[in-house]
């Protein structure tokens, strides 16, 4: 039997996703993606491969999420305040 970080891993390994696309091949809530992913990055940390993340993007000034802590939506962007948020993109490398 497969656990659901497991698939998640599988997924990831095969393509680049952002968290709406895996809650959707997962079925499960996207707020779930985001509890999972932490623990997907510790238990790749002590392997090999880890979780790339292509950080959360500002539409507008092109302000970049990069090194953030939290993988959930950032509501705002801190620089311009606008709410139009490209959402990040994980893979397994
Ligand atoms: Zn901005």
């Amino acid at each position: 039997m497969t656990t659901l970080r497991q698939q998640m891993i599988e997924l990831l390994r095969e393509e680049e996703l952002d968290a709406i696309e895996l809650s959707q091949l997962l079925s499960i809530p996207e707020k779930e993606v985001y509890d999972h992913l932490p623990h997907l990055a510790r238990t790749l940390a002590s392997s090999r491969e880890k979780l790339i993340i292509s950080p959360y993007l500002c539409l507008l000034c092109d302000y970049s999420f990069t090194g953030r802590s939290r993988f959930d939506r950032p509501g705002r962007c801190p620089r311009c305040k606008n709410s139009h948020i490209r959402m990040a993109t994980y893979t397994i490398r």
